[in-house]
């Protein structure tokens, strides 16, 4: 692959803004970036010049089903490669395909296909634009009965370790997130053992009080999936897992910043309590991701979309149509972050894949790179 040159108006790294930038990309790997006057081209290096255009890093989704009308619980190359392409044309260029509930055998068929396609060329070396999966979120089957959203009630089960580790064998070493409700029986040695394991554990679909939430967290559980979202709602007396997530600087929430899962005043509440590094934004996404209002699949069960709303036959909301072309920080750095890929993902700096996003004066995804692929 010839080296590139980028050039934009501005670039977001993004904890910098450099205006009139120039980022050096070679076999897939940012080699340099700064303003454009202090950044010499290597030799013979393709010119991409984009002067009007924002230059961000490519969004990290922590929480995605699937896209392009496919649903990563099928977990075939050939519709993982669909997700994979629908989200890379929205800028996501790393995301963790994430499993829903259903019959622990169901879930760890889905499991050795996504690891399958993770391990690879197809994922490892890209030869057209495709966000890199970089692992799986096993959101459910250890989640709490009344705060399951749409997730089928009769495959949810008691956290267990042999199941886990059922998982994690089936996952093949590509487990990287694991959501647990943490108020369940056996919550907290699967925690432990997760943790041991080197997965983030999340809090999640939950009805916990304060203290069953405190004892998760302690326990090493330091993310919060879809913060507001089938959790047990705040109140002043008994605040509950909110109470302890928007409190406990350890941990990171995701948010679904769709208009729809969650209010405004609530988003707000939510950076006020957390600050900027401690908000993920994350799309939920569905198969029906980059497609029409219609129906679609989401692992075991159909929901319908209808207005870019996705909702299952009880009308319970089920995931969304989002994608992370919204926001910078929070969709980039801090995921890469969470997910231990600090300097090689979310960021724009030497040594970091080239994963590039230009965006245009509407902030509208203009062009997408993939590890050094794309931009033509
Ligand atoms: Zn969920």
């Amino acid at each position: 692959m010839p080296a590139q040159i980028i050039r934009a108006a501005r670039a977001l790294t993004p904890t910098e803004e450099i205006v009139d930038a120039a980022v050096v990309v070679e076999d897939g790997i940012i080699t340099a970036v700064g303003p454009r006057k202090e950044i010499v081209a290597p030799k013979g290096a393709k010119d991409h010049d984009a002067r009007i255009h924002l230059l961000v890093p490519g969004f990290v989704d922590v929480h995605i089903h699937g896209a392009g009308a496919h649903d990563v619980m099928e977990a075939t190359p050939e519709s993982l490669q669909i997700v994979a392409a629908t989200v890379a044309r929205h800028g996501t260029t790393s995301l963790v395909a994430t499993t829903v509930t259903a019959p622990t055998d169901e879930i760890c068929r889905s499991l050795e296909g996504i690891a399958r396609y993770i391990e690879s060329p197809a994922n490892q070396e890209p030869q057209s634009s495709l966000a890199q999966m970089t692992g799986i979120h096993l959101e459910g089957p250890f989640i709490h009965p009344q705060r399951r959203g749409v997730h089928p009630p009769e495959s949810l089960a008691q956290p267990s370790v042999p199941t886990l580790d059922r998982f994690l064998e089936a996952a093949n070493g590509c487990a990287r997130i694991l959501t647990i409700a943490p108020e369940l029986p056996g919550a907290l040695e699967v925690i432990d053992r997760a943790r041991a394991r080197g997965l983030v554990v999340a809090i999640g679909h939950t009805d916990a009080t304060y203290e069953q939430a405190h004892a998760g967290i302690e326990h090493g559980a330091h993310h919060a999936v879809h913060v507001f979202n089938a959790m047990r709602p705040f109140s002043h007396r008994e605040t509950g897992v909110l109470g302890a997530v928007l409190t406990d600087s350890t941990v990171t929430a995701e948010v679904i910043a769709d208009g729809i899962h969650v209010d405004d005043p609530a988003i707000r509440l939510l950076l006020a309590a957390k600050g900027i590094p401690g908000v993920i934004l994350v799309s939920d996404g569905t198969a029906a991701t980059g497609m029409p209002d219609g129906v679609y699949r989401l692992g075991p069960f159909e929901f319908t979309v209808k207005d870019g709303v996705c909702r299952n036959a009880e009308g319970r909301l089920a995931g969304s149509t989002l994608t992370l072309d919204r926001a910078v920080q929070m969709a980039t750095l801090n995921p890469a972050k969470r997910l231990g890929l600090a300097g090689k993902k979310g960021v724009i700096a030497p040594g970091a894949d080239a994963d590039l996003v230009l965006l245009d004066e509407r902030l509208h995804v203009a062009a997408v790179m993939t590890r050094g692929v794309g931009f033509d």
